[in-house]
């Protein structure tokens, strides 16, 4: 029972919170107001035409029974409609005729309810009294019936009075139902449950239309919480060219952008997992060898050469995965400062000379003018070592690796080039790709055991490395000539 009333209780708080809810709320707040100021309008314009004509009716009932008395005929009650024919009569039925002397004590009356108490005659009187001229009130007055039963009736009196040579004889006081009162109370009754009955339906419908509009939302929400990993290839393919739309293909949009990156991903794990096997292999098949004979110490120093390049091998693939992890991150943060290009390169090449000398490779400069850039030192060295080693890695012995700097109006460029063997033009579109290799045979001095060798991730922290700093990278190959790489920096001014 209480989980019932738990369930309904988060139903009601999750619809009341629902925008569809505000939504409709909000417009039917809107609306009621709308109608209300209307309704005001209404009432106060038709409240007031109908007593300015009843009041018309009231002052030309009066001066055809000013008219009558002061003609030759002096019996008020030819004044009833019962005597006069026609509908012409001043008087009709339920009016009233009183006359008053001064004080306010009944001197004749005429009319149907004469059973009125003197109060609404004394205050009469008293109004009288104050304006010797036309006075107009309306009023419910409590008059009795022919059952002695008080009517609620309203009735609209006109007082004036009698002169004679200047002298008050009294009043002459006329009263008319009037259903001004119940009229307005009935138009407002109406327009109260009018009102009432058009907030209620434009909040069904209200509500109604915006649960339709916000239909393809829960659509995108169930959507969103039943993806997971393994299933990104969904896709929601709303139609239409609403916002809801809109939005769904943004969605799906995403969805598309999140799948690629997993699958880019899921594909970085496995090549490195892949890349990290073939070395433990070798390091297994190696030390399995070395014990299970005995060697000769020649064999065993061999094998621990074996064992030690492959260490250098994942050393250096492990710090490039975490470079690239880093960068992937964000977490790598570049320190700029304004630098001399020539100054770096020169840090660069000197870095890499003894592993040129190791190699047997020229490892020459050509102009280094002084051209001032905006970069991280450390980043940029290792970009430019990067380029420097991979031309002394591929190229044969005694062969040449060059790095010269050039600037021009707004940039400054660093080539980095080699005779070696040249990458084969269908390669030149993916060398920047992760775990990419044009030769997945160990390096042109792979004989050499203690020779670089190579994973496929270091044109992808160049390259990284080049979009960092608003550069572009470049490169130009011939089998069996030789590979430039031109990186463009943008010039300091
Ligand atoms: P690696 O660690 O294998 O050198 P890189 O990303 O630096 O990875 O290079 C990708 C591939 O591009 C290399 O495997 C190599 O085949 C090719 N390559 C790069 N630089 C040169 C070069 N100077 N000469 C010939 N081939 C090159």
């Amino acid at each position: 029972m209480k989980k019932a009333f738990r369930s309904v209780g988060n139903w009601v708080a999750s619809f009341i919170h629902s925008i569809r809810f505000r939504l409709t709320l909000w417009f039917v707040i809107i609306l009621a107001l709308v109608l209300a100021t209307f309704s005001v309008i209404i009432y106060f314009v038709t409240a007031r035409d109908l007593q300015a004509d009843s009041i018309g009716r009231m002052q030309n009932k009066f001066t055809q029974i000013q008219n009558y008395f002061s003609g030759p005929q002096w019996r008020v009650s030819d004044l009833s409609p019962d005597n006069v024919p026609g509908s012409n009569a001043p008087l009709q039925k339920g009016d009233l005729l009183i006359l008053v002397d001064d004080k306010g004590t009944v001197l004749q009356g005429w009319g149907e309810n004469l059973s009125n108490p003197n109060g609404i005659i004394n205050e009469l009187v008293t109004a009288g009294s104050q304006h010797r001229d036309l006075n107009i009130y309306e009023q419910t007055v409590p008059i009795l019936n022919q059952n002695k039963q008080p009517t609620n009736t309203d009735y609209l009196f006109i007082i004036t009075p009698v002169l004679r040579d200047n002298l008050l004889l009294g009043y002459l006081i006329i009263g008319s139902p009037s259903d001004l009162n119940s009229l307005l109370h009935r138009l407002m009754t109406l327009l109260a449950f009018g009102n009432l009955g058009m907030l209620v339906i434009a909040f069904l419908g209200g509500l109604w239309l915006a649960d339709r509009a916000m239909r393809p939302v829960a659509t995108i929400t169930h959507a969103a919480r039943n993806i997971s990993e393994s299933d990104l290839n969904r896709r929601l393919n709303m139609r239409g060219r609403d916002e809801l739309a809109e939005l769904a293909g943004t969605f799906d949009d995403m969805l598309g952008r999140l799948q690629a990156a997993f699958d880019r991903q899921r594909r970085f794990v496995a090549d490195a997992s892949h890349e990290l096997r073939t070395p433990l292999t070798i390091v297994n098949l190696e030390v399995g060898r070395a014990l299970s004979n005995r060697r000769s110490v020649a064999e065993y120093q061999r094998t621990l050469q074996v064992v030690d390049a492959e260490g250098e091998r994942m050393t250096r693939l492990v710090n490039d995965l975490m470079t690239l992890a880093r960068m992937d991150s964000g977490q790598a943060i570049l320190q700029f400062e304004e630098l001399d290009l020539s100054d770096v390169a020169l840090e660069a090449v000197e870095r890499m000379s003894a592993l040129a000398e190791h190699r047997h490779i020229k490892l020459e400069t050509g102009e280094f003018p002084e051209l001032q850039i905006r970069g991280d030192r450390q980043y940029l060295i290792q970009m430019i070592s990067n380029l420097i080693e991979n031309g002394i890695k591929y190229s044969g012995l005694d062969q040449t690796v060059r790095v010269e700097i050039s600037g021009s109006k707004n940039t400054a460029s660093l080539r980095v080039s080699d005779t070696g063997p040249g990458i084969p033009p269908e390669h030149l579109s993916r060398l920047f790709d992760r775990f990419y290799r044009v030769d997945t045979a160990r390096s042109q001095n792979s004989d050499d055991d203690s020779a670089p060798t190579g994973s496929g991730l270091g044109l992808s922290i160049v390259n990284w490395i080049v979009e960092a700093h608003n550069g572009k990278i470049n490169v130009e190959s011939k089998v069996n000539e030789g590979t430039t790489f031109e990186v463009t920096l943008p010039l300091q001014k």
